[in-house]
């Protein structure tokens, strides 16, 4: 026999049931109870299809109402003492105020769950953090899955990780102080889930792939020998994301009863593990990407290792199937439309599907799933002889890329002399970073017209009244460089998806980002080549409406492939390279139309970095250079912007300078331009507009605010270099507070304008 099992299902459901009732009981449409049984008969669909696909063990207390590090914080207790609730007694909307705030308390802050896209809430620990055993929540899964005669097997994060993710508040100390504390604590959860029966239970402890402090380390020999020994369950440590094959002697020395590896992100990790002498969890189905895999090179690996453990070895999905969407087969669209794509792709119930497959070839022989296994290889065959994936100019072009293609013509000093004598701008230039609010109007002309409710002429004419409209208050508010709005673009990487060849859209393919919130990322299948232009049209005509300089916008190949579900055959840096220089077209286009100002958006460059320090390098490397072949070819007067949000800049502000874009719009004024001292520090050599205000609240900021920040920035900065422009794109404001806010950012910009003439 061989063990199967998941590491984690997705939660939302194949239609997004669970985002739709917790926004119904949000608004008060359904009650507590509602919420409640919905989730309880969405759980239990999710098992059947685990149990259906003959695992072994289906997954229990993966399932929660916002997020699982969220959950873990009321189980441990350490939810912040500032909302004043009681772990113990925690109601469901107590729950929901930690996610999402209250009148008195903003809600927990989100970040990113190691490199995917999907925002765990972050435990605020402090040095007077009590911890206390609250395991209702796991405990009342495993009486589900049980009364349905279901084996299953619980999976918690564990402790290291739990406090890796955390972060210090209050009085100066170190959160690693407080694991004596939380052990206990683990203790009685873990023995509350071992009172109902589980026989085994997973411990995440995906910490162990980055780059963790030595103290950290050493401590897991500890704390998994005293969980070892008080719990009766058996422990299952669980790594993914990457390799752990540096910690390999200390993972087969802990007492736990097994381990589990990513064989996808890390297939060369296996040397390492494959003599160990207990259970071994191999990953073997990719949990973070929607490719169906080929089945018989999945078995040519396991066979000569089950020949090596024996029952010690279990099969999985690489991680939690979280982050992949929910089923293929309702894409009858795409099954329509693009036939082969669709045969090679598996979502969450395809790749449990597949497990069954590959344990049953290892338990009878591969004769007992011939016809699957065959299957499976047909598809990889054409994925891999496809004419639409492998489009040879492509790869020739990236080839034969001129020597130094990605330098501009001369450096910034002399590039920016060029820029200013035909822009002829003030000091402290103001702009936009792009969008304009996507009014409800907007939003249903769209629906309307992808219903076919409204003709391409009528929907086009209906954006281009929005372009005027807002050209027209631009120039009212005296903006410098205007944007056109962006009224035509749904999202900002869906919109040039649907432009370029090698990419694929979804009708369901949600995954989750955070609480209720999905995303339905486009997919990256093939070469990447721009049939024609995209977004030339649009600029061109915003020009021809006003005398002021129109700014072309797009989305940079960083971001692009960052958003995206991408193509596993070939490299990633491949792929963005294939991206920037498809983009490179249309700036190209775009210079000869007259648009010489051009921002190519990167807020992702950041979310690229791999979870380990010594691998950045590369990484940045290749992402840089992308940005930079983007702009391939253009003329020294032609302005390149970018710009980036919602990250943590401080520590590649080398690698962000040396994208060399002209101007660079950051978003800054949340942390008080703290950035920006950084930017100052580091001396950044080419213009940049930091942001003055915050776009995430209809608040219109005060002139002294927007003031402050500036002479701030005036004191980093030098004038001469310095851009006046909001923190990001302002889609998701409403026009009243959009017009105030600008005017007072102009207003300020006046004042200071004239001290410095
Ligand atoms: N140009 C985009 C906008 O203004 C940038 C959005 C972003 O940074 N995420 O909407
Ligand atoms: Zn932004």
């Amino acid at each position: 026999m061989t063990t199967s099992h998941i590491a984690g299902f997705p939660r939302v459901g194949a239609k997004r049931e669970l985002k739709f009732a917790q926004e119904r009981y949000w608004r008060g449409e359904i009650n507590e109870q509602d919420l409640l049984e919905i989730a309880q008969k969405l759980r239990a669909i999710n098992w059947q299809h685990q149990a259906n696909a003959n695992t072994d063990y289906v997954s229990v207390a993966d399932f929660t109402f916002y997020d699982h590090i969220l959950d873990l914080q009321v189980a441990t207790g350490a939810i912040p003492s500032r909302f004043g609730f009681d772990s113990q007694n925690l109601s469901l909307n107590e729950y929901f105020q930690l996610a999402r705030g209250n009148k008195n308390q903003f809600a927990l802050e989100m970040t990113k769950w190691f490199d995917t896209n999907y925002h765990y809430l972050v435990p605020e620990l402090t040095k007077q953090t009590k911890f206390k055993a609250n395991p209702t929540h796991y405990v009342q899964q495993i009486r589900e899955a049980k009364a349905l005669g279901l084996k299953c097997k619980p999976t918690i994060v564990g402790p290291l990780t739990f406090l890796w993710l955390g972060k210090e508040k209050g009085d100066r100390f170190n959160r690693f102080e407080l694991l004596a504390e939380l052990l206990p604590v683990y203790i009685d959860i873990l023995n509350a889930l071992t009172a109902e029966g589980a026989e085994w239970i997973q411990i995440d402890e995906p910490a162990l792939v980055v780059d963790l402090p030595d103290e950290w380390l050493d401590a897991y020999n500890a704390v998994y020998t005293i969980l070892s020994e008080t719990v009766n369950a058996k422990l299952l440590i669980a790594t993914y994301f990457g390799s752990v094959a540096e910690h390999a002697k200390l993972l087969k020395s802990l007492p736990v009863a097994g381990i589990h590896i990513d064989l996808v992100r890390a297939p060369e990790q296996l040397v390492a593990f494959e003599n160990y002498d207990k259970v071994l969890s191999v990953g073997v189905i990719d949990g973070r990407n929607i490719w169906r895999s080929n089945l018989h090179e999945v078995l040519d690996i396991l066979e000569p290792l089950k020949a090596r453990l024996g029952e010690n070895l279990w099969i999985a999905p690489s991680c939690s199937l979280l982050h992949t969407p929910y089923d293929l087969e309702v894409e009858t669209q795409l099954k329509a439309n693009k036939p082969e794509l669709y045969d090679w792709l598996a979502f969450t119930l395809q790749k449990i599907q597949e497990l069954r497959i590959i344990k049953t070839a290892l338990e009878q022989g591969r004769l007992a799933v011939q016809d699957e296994l065959d299957a499976s290889q047909v598809a990889a065959n054409t994925r891999e002889n496809s004419r639409e994936i492998h489009r040879p100019e492509v790869t020739e072009r990236l080839a034969n890329l001129p020597i130094n293609a990605d330098q501009r013509q001369s450096p910034f000093a002399e590039r920016i002399i060029k820029q200013n004598a035909w822009l002829n701008l003030p000091k402290l230039p103001t702009t936009n970073i792009g969008s304009f609010p996507q009014t409800v109007e907007i939003r249903q002309a769209r629906a309307k017209f992808k219903k076919g409710e409204l003709s391409l002429i009528d929907y086009e004419s209906a954006m281009k009244k929005e372009i005027e409209f807002v050209i027209r208050r631009q120039e009212e508010l005296e903006l410098d460089v205007l944007v056109h709005g962006e009224a035509e673009r749904n999202d900002m990487v869906e919109y040039f998806g649907e432009l370029l060849d090698g990419f694929a859209f979804t009708k369901f393919g949600w995954v989750q980002s955070y609480g209720s919130r999905c995303v339905k990322p486009p997919i990256i299948y093939g070469d990447v080549v721009r049939p024609q232009p995209m977004t030339v049209r649009w600029s061109k005509y915003a020009q021809s409406l006003t005398n002021r300089v129109m700014k072309g916008m797009l989305t940079g190949p960083v971001t692009i492939l960052q958003w995206s579900f991408v193509r596993n055959d070939i490299p990633r840096s491949t792929i963005c390279k294939q991206i920037a220089v498809a983009l490179s077209d249309e700036v190209l286009d775009l210079e000869a139309a007259g648009i010489k100002v051009i921002q190519i958006d990167e807020p992702a460059i950041r979310e690229g970095l791999p979870l380990k320090r010594a691998d950045w390098d590369s990484y940045l490397q290749w992402a840089s250079e992308s940005f930079r072949l983007s702009a391939m070819g253009c003329q020294d007067d032609t302005q390149i912007h970018t710009h980036m949000c919602y990250s943590e800049f401080n520590d590649i502000l080398p690698a962000i300078a040396s994208l060399d874009a002209d101007v660079i719009t950051i978003e800054t004024s949340r942390s008080d331009m703290e950035l920006l001292t950084a930017f100052g520090n580091f001396k950044y050599p080419n213009d940049i507009g930091p942001g003055v205000y915050d776009i995430h609240s209809p608040r219109v900021p005060e002139a002294n605010e927007i003031e402050h920040l500036l002479r701030k920035a005036l004191k980093v900065i030098p004038a001469e270099r310095l851009w006046v422009n909001p923190d990001c794109g302002l889609k998701t404001r409403a026009w009243s507070e959009t017009i105030a806010a600008l005017r007072v950012m102009v207003e300020v910009t006046k004042k200071l304008r004239a001290e410095l003439s």
